[in-house]
C-alpha cells in the first residue's frame, strides 16, 4: 500500500498541471496513468502543434462556453490566457500568435509543451506511474483509495483527470465517469462534441483536403435557421470538418441542412448583381472565366456545375435568369444534409460528464494563483 497526500488519475495536461500545483504547495503526489506515456492527446492537439490558448480578451472566452460561461468564469479569470503564456515563457518556451489569434508554442511542437509539464512535475517530486490503469476508487475514512491491477494507492485527496471519451486510442475512454458515479456524482450523458459532419449522398469526395478560409455555414432544421458561424471549412472524404464545422457541431443534429457560403457576399441579391456585371463584361465569354474572380477552388466549382448540369464552358450570353439563380443559390448556400456526426473516434472533446452543479467553481482558485503563478 502506497500513501500520498494526493492521488491523481490520468497524466494528461489536466493531471500534470494539477500535479505541479499540488507539488508546489509541498504535497506528495502520485499520478496513476493507464498508458505507457503522458499527454498522448495533448500531442495530437492542433495537429501536433498544440494550440494552447487564444490571444483574445479573456472576458470574450466566456461566451464560447454557452450557458456554462458563469461556471468557468472564476477559473478563467484567475488563470488567464496571459497567465498560461507566462507559465510557459518563464520556462523558456516562448509562444507565438497565428493570424487568427490562436497561440502556439514558438517551436510549433506539442512535445515541447508536454516536456515543460513533465519537467515541472519532476522538479516537485511528483511520482508518475505508467501502465497503471485505475480499476476502481473508493472513499475511506481518511480520504480515498485507488486500485490498479498491481497497486493500491491511498491519499487524502483524489483528483479525477482521466479525460473524456473521445479518441479512446489516447487512453481517455470514459473511465472517469464510472468512478465519479461510484463516488456519488450525477453524470450528464456524455457524447462526442467538436465532431466532423458526415453528409448524406456526399458528392464532394474528390474534393477531400480542400479548405475554405473564414466561410459562413448556417444550420437549418425544418427550414428554420438554428445557427450560423464563420470559420474555416474543410472538405473531407465523407463530409465537412475544419474549425468552422467543429465549432458548430454542438448545434447540429442528424437530418439538419447545412448551407455553406462559398463566396463572400452579404446577400444573394449582392451576389446576383455582381454575377450580372461579370456575365455582361466585355471579353469574358465562358462561366469558367467569370468564376475565376470568386476564388472558389476549381474542383469544388467543377463538381457543383456538373451536379447542376451547367457546363462551365457555357457562353455567358446563354445564361438566363433561371440558370443565374441556380448559380447564386449554390454559391451562397451550397446545400448539405447531415447523415450523422462523427463518433468518439473523430470527436475532439466530449460533452456532458460530471454535473457542474455538484462542483464548486471557486474551490481551487486561490490556491492555484498562489501556487503556480506567483509561486
Ligand atoms: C485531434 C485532437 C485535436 C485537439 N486539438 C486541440 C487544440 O488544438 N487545442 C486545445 O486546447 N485542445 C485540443 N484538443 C483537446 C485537448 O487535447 C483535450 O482537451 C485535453 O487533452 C484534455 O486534457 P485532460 O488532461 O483533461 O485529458 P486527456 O488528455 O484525455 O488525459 C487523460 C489521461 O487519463 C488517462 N486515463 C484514462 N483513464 C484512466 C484510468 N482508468 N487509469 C489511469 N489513467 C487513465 C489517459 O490515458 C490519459 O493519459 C484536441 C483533441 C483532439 C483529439
Amino acid at each position: 500500500m502506497d500513501c500520498y497526500d494526493v492521488v491523481i488519475i490520468g497524466a494528461g495536461p489536466a493531471g500534470l498541471l494539477c500535479g505541479i500545483l499540488c507539488g508546489t504547495k509541498g504535497r506528495s503526489v502520485c499520478i496513476l496513468e493507464k498508458g505507457d506515456g503522458a499527454g498522448k492527446k495533448l500531442l495530437l492537439s492542433g495537429s501536433g502543434k498544440c494550440n494552447i490558448t487564444h490571444a483574445g480578451s479573456i472576458k470574450d472566452f466566456l461566451a464560447h462556453y454557452g450557458d456554462k460561461g458563469r461556471f468557468v468564469k472564476p477559473s478563467l479569470l484567475n488563470f488567464t490566457n496571459a497567465d498560461l503564456m507566462n507559465f510557459f515563457e518563464k520556462r523558456h518556451l516562448k509562444t507565438v500568435e497565428a493570424s487568427d489569434g490562436k497561440i502556439f508554442p514558438e517551436t510549433q511542437s506539442g512535445r515541447d509543451v508536454l516536456g515543460v509539464l513533465l519537467e515541472e512535475c519532476k522538479k516537485r517530486g511528483v511520482v508518475i506511474r505508467y501502465r497503471e490503469p485505475v480499476q476502481d476508487i473508493a472513499k475511506t475514512p481518511s480520504g480515498f483509495e485507488a486500485r490498479t491491477k498491481n497497486a493500491v494507492c491511498r491519499a487524502g485527496t483524489a483528483v479525477m483527470a482521466a479525460g473524456g471519451a473521445s479518441y479512446p486510442s489516447t487512453g481517455s475512454s470514459g473511465d472517469g465517469y464510472a468512478f465519479a458515479e461510484v463516488l456519488g456524482h450525477t453524470i450528464v450523458e456524455p457524447g462526442p462534441a467538436l465532431a466532423p459532419v458526415i453528409v448524406r449522398n456526399y458528392p464532394f469526395g474528390n474534393c477531400a483536403g480542400i479548405s475554405l478560409a473564414d466561410t459562413k455555414t448556417a444550420v437549418y432544421r425544418n427550414n428554420k435557421k438554428v445557427r450560423d458561424l464563420c470559420g474555416d471549412v474543410l472538405f473531407t472524404h465523407r463530409g465537412l470538418s475544419g474549425p468552422g464545422i467543429l465549432d458548430l457541431s454542438r448545434y447540429i443534429r442528424r437530418t439538419d441542412a447545412l448551407k455553406v457560403s462559398l463566396v463572400k457576399f452579404d446577400t444573394k441579391e449582392d451576389c446576383e448583381k455582381d454575377l450580372i456585371k461579370e456575365f455582361t463584361a466585355e471579353g469574358k465569354r465562358t462561366i469558367k472565366k467569370c468564376m475565376s474572380k470568386y476564388k472558389v477552388p476549381q474542383r469544388i466549382l467543377k463538381r457543383i456545375f456538373y451536379l447542376k448540369g451547367i457546363p462551365l464552358d457555357l457562353n455567358t450570353a446563354s445564361i438566363d435568369k433561371k440558370i443565374r439563380r441556380v448559380i447564386v443559390d449554390n454559391l451562397m448556400e451550397c446545400p448539405f444534409v447531415v447523415e450523422s456526426l462523427g463518433g468518439y473516434d473523430e470527436a475532439m472533446v466530449t460533452r456532458g460528464g460530471v454535473c457542474c452543479r455538484e462542483i464548486n467553481p471557486n474551490s481551487y482558485v486561490a490556491s492555484f494563483r498562489f501556487g503556480i503563478i506567483q509561486g
